[in-house]
């Protein structure tokens, strides 16, 4: 694995793929990485010659400069674990090299980015296109790698990639949960002990909601899921919707559309955890 943390650098390696038309898959992350981040590399080697990950927490996506300054940075642990599974390049840019200077670009994401987190969370996904579009045009992948785990950046990232023509492939990939049903999340490594131990209720009370969904309307099953994790003192709803995969547009019938949804964000404390789940 080389690791890259200069963009001239990498601009020669990929030059290098291009001209031998190598199939180079992409992994973008902000590190901390977890089995969520390594089933995204592992589903890359499977597709692809060759593997490039980032790691860079990026800061125009993060609307609460605590959250941003919080973040965990653990490059070190990351080396250790990569190890593991193929990985050609992994660059690990500093802000200087993402940002040499200030960039104002603004993408226009229709709906996508006025619901949910995009509602919660100003200005984070114009961050996310930001930096995703200057990560595509430094690593010019064949195919790229997001998880479902954030499920309304995978219907962004789509947009944006056929908004800019990127000749990209845009691949999501399942979300991988620990034992007990808890979404991995860099985040989770912030909550205290009392949060982790109650954390897998939103898992938990999402899969029994797709149970409740075959009796109960979507109004209800959506009252049911915020009663059920608000009822416990450790967890706070901030909002739960069950949208169209495609257009996100939350729905009121189960017969709106055949692809549904469900998306959730909690505080524990004040670590902000995200899930969803699938309605048949
Ligand atoms: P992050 O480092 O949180 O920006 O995540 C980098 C990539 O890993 C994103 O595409 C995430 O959706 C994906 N990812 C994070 N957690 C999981 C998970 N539990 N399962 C699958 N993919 C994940």
């Amino acid at each position: 694995m080389k690791v890259i943390s200069y963009k001239s650098e990498l601009l020669e390696e990929v030059s290098i793929l291009k001209k031998n038309q190598k199939v180079t898959g992409f992994v973008p992350t902000m590190g901390a990485l977890h089995q969520g981040h390594i089933s995204l590399i592992k589903c890359c080697n499977k597709e692809c010659d060759y593997t490039i990950v980032s790691i860079f927490v990026n800061p125009t996506q993060f609307n609460d400069p605590n959250d941003y300054k919080k973040y965990p940075r653990i490059l070190d642990t990351d080396l250790e674990l990569l190890k593991k599974v193929k990985v050609d390049i992994l660059f690990t840019p500093t802000l200087e090299e993402m940002y040499p200077e200030q960039d104002n670009r603004d993408f226009d994401l229709g709906e996508l980015d006025k619901v949910m987190e995009g509602a919660h969370r100003p200005g984070h996904f114009r961050g996310v296109c930001l930096i995703v579009s200057k990560l595509f045009e430094m690593v010019q992948p064949t195919k790229a790698y997001f998880g479902e785990k954030d499920f309304q950046q995978v219907a962004v990232i789509k947009h944006l990639t056929r908004l800019m023509n990127y000749p990209v492939e845009i691949i999501p990939c399942p979300i991988i949960r620990e034992n007990d049903g808890l979404a991995m999340s860099s985040r989770n490594m912030l909550l205290t002990k009392d949060h982790r131990q109650n954390a897998p209720l939103i898992a938990k009370t999402l899969f029994e909601a797709t149970e409740k969904s075959k009796t109960q309307s979507v109004q209800e099953t959506k009252d049911w899921v915020v009663r059920t994790i608000n009822d416990n003192p450790f967890l706070q709803v901030e909002y739960f919707e069950i949208v169209d995969e495609t257009s996100l547009k939350a729905i009121s019938n189960w017969d709106n559309t055949s692809n549904k949804r469900g998306c959730i964000a909690v505080f524990a404390g004040n670590v902000r955890l995200i899930d969803n789940i699938r309605f048949n």
